[in-house]
Parts: structure tokens; C-alpha cells; sequence
């Protein structure tokens, strides 16, 4: 029977989602022990896919499945147990969980890490034609199911939807390479980053071709539109702009933010119930900006974990994620080469390609050497 944390020592540690901080959390269960009697991991999906070599696999540098985490494996090795279900809402109070079907999950800790949704349709509108990054594993099985399409269009200026234009302009398995234009919106092409690494990009996308519109997209009976203007004939539209919150956090009752993603304290809490944690895209720390990105929710994970520990030994958690000034960011250019931002500076080459390529498997294998039992 679970105790309440009100009774004494907090037993039971659910982990809702497998996203990149969670497993950095089954990393820690794995070298230093559980933090407590029993730790369960609720999750859709037994492995994690790691975004960083999707667009690596639409260009052909990877295959299909070398990106993949094994959580199960992970939570196999951690001690923990492992659900196979989808969170639909939580009952703060009551402390329990509530999956797609209808299983019901109690704990006296939970933490959540299940990303953001897809928005696309919502968005722009709906077409049959509309490819959304989010969930990744079922873009990635529409990618695979995609046969030739010589007009893609990709609609997102950021980072995502930068990379997935230029790889899917070198996308692998077909002779004649695809017209790939980039409707990168009003915000314009790379706004977060420096204006030496959007003149590196703009540089690359012209040189190899690829239109950039700068104007938002929408999608009405008559087709994709740009500024007004009509970007059709078009085979695929493929959406980075960008995920939601999923309705369920603030259906639950938790603190959110304006975008109903949860709010939470410079510890991962939730500000509106300490004992449930949230990390990586599905949170907004309240007390600073930390952008949604996978390299702050890799870097979030073992401050995480700290902060579970903590709490599961009846302690305050302490450890807080502080980012970094500047993030190395490696931007793929679909052609052996890639972009590397960091702050002000810029550069491009083979080089940066390879620097991605080893700081990705280095990552990969760090996760599959805990789970296979070597790490
Ligand atoms: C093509 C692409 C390329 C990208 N490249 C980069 C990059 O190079 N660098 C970078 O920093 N960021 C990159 N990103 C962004 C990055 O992928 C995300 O910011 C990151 O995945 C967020 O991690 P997360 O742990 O919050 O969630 P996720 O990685 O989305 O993991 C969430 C997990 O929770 C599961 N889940 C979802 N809903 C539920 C639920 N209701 N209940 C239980 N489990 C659930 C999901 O199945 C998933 O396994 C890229 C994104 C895309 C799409």
C-alpha cells in the first residue's frame, strides 16, 4: 500500500513519461540505487526517441532506429517497474493517475516528462498533406511510409524546422532531389540565435537552393498559403512550429503557465503542488526563462534526479538547473556538413558534422551501456 507522504517517508516515486530527463533519472537509480521502496515508470512507449539523429536518418547518415533509447531496459536495470500507458489526467490530491485505459496509477511523488503535443492542424489548418513533427515517433513512421514527393514544403523557422529543410532537400532513396522551401514566418529564420549563425544559414539555404518565405503559413480548402499568397503545387507540408501543452496538465488541476504547460519553482516543483515534479518541454520554470529544447531537458535530468532523492529521503530538494550563458547548438545541413552556434559565433563544415555526430553517440551510448548492463 502506498503511504502518503503526510504519514511519514514518501514510498512510491512514479515517473510519468520517458522523455531525455527521465532517463538521466533512470541513470542515477542505476549507479547509485532506488531512492525509496518502489519506483514506477508510466510510459506509451518503451524506448525514447532521440530527436538530435532524425534528421540524420531523412538524409541518409543514419538508420532509421539508431536513435532510440532503451527505457525499459533502463527501468529493467534501475529496479523499477514499468506501465505501459499514456497519463490522461492526474488526481493531485488523491495522488493517483489515471492512463488512456482507464488503469489507475497511486504514488506519493510523481514527476512529469512527457513533452509537448503536436499543434500543427490547430494551427495552420487541417490537410491531409500536413506532417508535424510531434509525436516524433509518428513522424518518423510517416517519413518511412512517404514515397517520392518533389514539392515539401516546411513550415517553422526555428532550429527544427531549419535542420528538417535541409535534410529533407538531401533526403535519401530517391534520384532527383525533392524543391524544399522554408516558410519560416514573420518571426523571420533563426530568431533565437545570433545574426552571424542566421547569415551562415541564410548562406546555406541559398546555396543549396532552398527558398526561404519569410510570411506565416495557413491552410484554407484551396491549399497552403503564404502571406496571402499561394505556395501551391506542394506534395508535403512538414510543421516545426513548435509544441502545445497537453490538455491534461491543466485539466489536472496543476499550476500552469499562459500556455497551460506546468509551472514550476527553480527545483522542478510544481507551484501549486510540491509533490509533483515537471521537467523538460512539458514545464515552464516560473522563476526564469529556460527555453524548450532537448539540451535543457538532458541538462535538467540529473539535477532531477538530485531533487527526487532528496525529497524521497523527507529532505527539501535543493539542486537547481541553472543553463548555461551559451548552449553549443549543431545544426545538420543534410549534406556531411552542419552549422555550429555558440552565443555570437558561428561556423560551418565537415568538422561540425562530425563534433554533432560524437557528441550524439556519445549520448546514445552512454544509455545503451546502462541498460545492457555495461555503462
Ligand atoms: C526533428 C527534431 C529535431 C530536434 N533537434 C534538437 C536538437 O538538435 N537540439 C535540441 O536541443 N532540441 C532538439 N529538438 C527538440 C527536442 O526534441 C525536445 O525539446 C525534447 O525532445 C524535449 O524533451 P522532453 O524530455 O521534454 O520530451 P520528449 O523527448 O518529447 O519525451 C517525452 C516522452 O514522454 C512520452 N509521453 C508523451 N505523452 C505522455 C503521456 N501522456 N504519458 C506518459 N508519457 C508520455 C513520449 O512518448 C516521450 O517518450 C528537436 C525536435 C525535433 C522534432
Amino acid at each position: 500500500m502506498n503511504m502518503p507522504s503526510s504519514h511519514g517517508k514518501p514510498e512510491h516515486l512514479l515517473l510519468i513519461g520517458g522523455g531525455h530527463a527521465h532517463v538521466a533519472v533512470l541513470a542515477d537509480w542505476i549507479r547509485h540505487g532506488l531512492p525509496c521502496p518502489r519506483a514506477t515508470i508510466l510510459t506509451p512507449s518503451r524506448q525514447l526517441r532521440y530527436s538530435g539523429t532524425v534528421p540524420g536518418w531523412i538524409s541518409g547518415h543514419y538508420n532509421r532506429d539508431e536513435g532510440l533509447v532503451d527505457v525499459a531496459g533502463l527501468a529493467l536495470r534501475a529496479g523499477a517497474s514499468l506501465v505501459e500507458g499514456r497519463c490522461a489526467l492526474i488526481d493531485p490530491d488523491a495522488r493517483r493517475v489515471e492512463t488512456d485505459a482507464g488503469e489507475r496509477v497511486k504514488f506519493d511523488i510523481a514527476s512529469l516528462d512527457t513533452g509537448g503535443v503536436g499543434q500543427a492542424s490547430d494551427v495552420l489548418g487541417k490537410d491531409p498533406r500536413l506532417i508535424d513533427i510531434r509525436p516524433i515517433q509518428g513522424f518518423v513512421e510517416r517519413m518511412d511510409a512517404l514515397g517520392p514527393s518533389p514539392r515539401i514544403a516546411v513550415i517553422g523557422g526555428g532550429a527544427g524546422g531549419v535542420e528538417l529543410a535541409f535534410a529533407l532537400r538531401n533526403r535519401a532513396g530517391f534520384e532527383k532531389k525533392p524543391q524544399v522551401a522554408l516558410v519560416a514566418g514573420t518571426a523571420g529564420l533563426l530568431p533565437e540565435f545570433s545574426s552571424s549563425v542566421r547569415k551562415t544559414a541564410l548562406e546555406e539555404l541559398s546555396r543549396q537552393s532552398i527558398v526561404l518565405v519569410q510570411e506565416d503559413a495557413r491552410i484554407d480548402e484551396n491549399g497552403l498559403y503564404a502571406g496571402g499568397e499561394p505556395l501551391e503545387p506542394v506534395d508535403t507540408i512538414v510543421a516545426a512550429i513548435g509544441s502545445a501543452a497537453p490538455d491534461w496538465v491543466k485539466a489536472s488541476g496543476l499550476a500552469v503557465d499562459e500556455a497551460g504547460f506546468a509551472a514550476i519553482d527553480q527545483h522542478q516543483r510544481s507551484l501549486s503542488h510540491p509533490h509533483i515534479f515537471a521537467v523538460g518541454d512539458v514545464a515552464a520554470r516560473q522563476d526564469r526563462h529556460v527555453p524548450h529544447s532537448g539540451v535543457h531537458a538532458v541538462f535538467a535530468g540529473p539535477v532531477l534526479a538530485a531533487n527526487l532523492r532528496a525529497v524521497m529521503a523527507g529532505r527539501q530538494p535543493r539542486e537547481t538547473y541553472v543553463p548555461r550563458w551559451n548552449n553549443i547548438y549543431l545544426l545538420s545541413t543534410g549534406d556531411g556538413r552542419a552549422i555550429a552556434s555558440y552565443g555570437r559565433l558561428s561556423a560551418k563544415g565537415r568538422w561540425v558534422s562530425r563534433l554533432k555526430h560524437f557528441i550524439d553517440m556519445r549520448w546514445l551510448r552512454k544509455y545503451a551501456g546502462l541498460a545492457g548492463g555495461s555503462g
